[in-house]
């Protein structure tokens, strides 16, 4: 069957990076994580102590920077390397998460991160989810999805999510965190998230991992008969 580019787009948490797992899967298609992207270029930011508020900095910053995605052998995810360093784990941290949006938001970041999600997208066959995906990464994608879900639901599961990770972390700070990012990437200049025209939305609240599945399946199986 002819491989086509989905596109999810949406709130922070609210589920995107399942349902693209979970189609990937499904489809054999590869997962890419945009956010990974932005993620491990505020790592680098952070590490390398770039003041991002400077322009020629941020563009020779940017020229020593490789993003690559590898496959987990193990769980058969595919992982973020930046520079060759597997930083899918380090990337997850709040202190990347209280920063990346502001990062997210700078003109040269994303002209980098957008060409080279681009270029992954080039073969087809790729499920991708973020917040421009739909409307600027790939505008002609031939199924969109935009996810949504109620807010304490998305600070539920970010919070268990985190707690893991880090016992010290509180609802308040994740619940913060996750506003502010919802607030910077709606209202920055360049690429806001925004539900592309032709879009469907998803509201994940009330429903099981796999009805959501079965109902992103049930659109591509539309759009493919149409
Ligand atoms: O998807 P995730 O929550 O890991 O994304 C982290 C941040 O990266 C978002 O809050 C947003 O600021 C930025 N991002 C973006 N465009 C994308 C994907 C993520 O601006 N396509």
């Amino acid at each position: 069957m002819k491989k086509i580019v989905i596109t999810i787009d949406g709130w922070s948490s609210c589920g995107k990076s399942t349902l693209a797992k979970q189609m990937a899967k499904e489809l054999g298609y590869i997962y890419i994580d945009s956010g990974a992207m932005y993620r491990a270029i505020t790592l680098y930011f952070l590490r390398h102590h770039i003041d991002w508020t400077d322009k020629a900095e941020v563009t020779a910053a940017l020229k020593e920077i490789t993003l690559e995605f590898h496959p987990n052998q193990k769980s058969r995810q595919s992982e973020i390397f930046l520079n060759e360093e597997n930083v899918e784990y380090l990337i997850r941290d709040l202190v990347i998460a209280e920063k990346v949006s502001e990062v997210a938001a700078i003109k040269d970041v994303r002209t980098f991160a957008v060409s080279a999600q681009q270029k992954m997208g080039k073969k087809k066959g790729i499920v991708m989810d973020g917040r421009d995906i739909g409307t600027t990464v790939f505008p002609d994608a031939a199924l969109k999805i935009f996810m949504t879900a109620d807010i304490a639901v998305r600070v539920e599961r970010r919070f268990k999510e985190m707690y893991e990770k880090n016992p010290n972390v509180t609802i308040e700070e994740v619940k913060n965190n996750l506003e502010m990012r919802d607030y910077i990437d709606s209202n920055r200049e360049v690429s806001p998230l925004r539900k592309a025209a032709d879009a469907i939305i998803i509201d994940n609240t009330n429903i099981s991992m796999e009805q959501q599945l079965n109902y992103a399946l049930d659109l591509l199986k539309k759009i493919k008969q149409g």
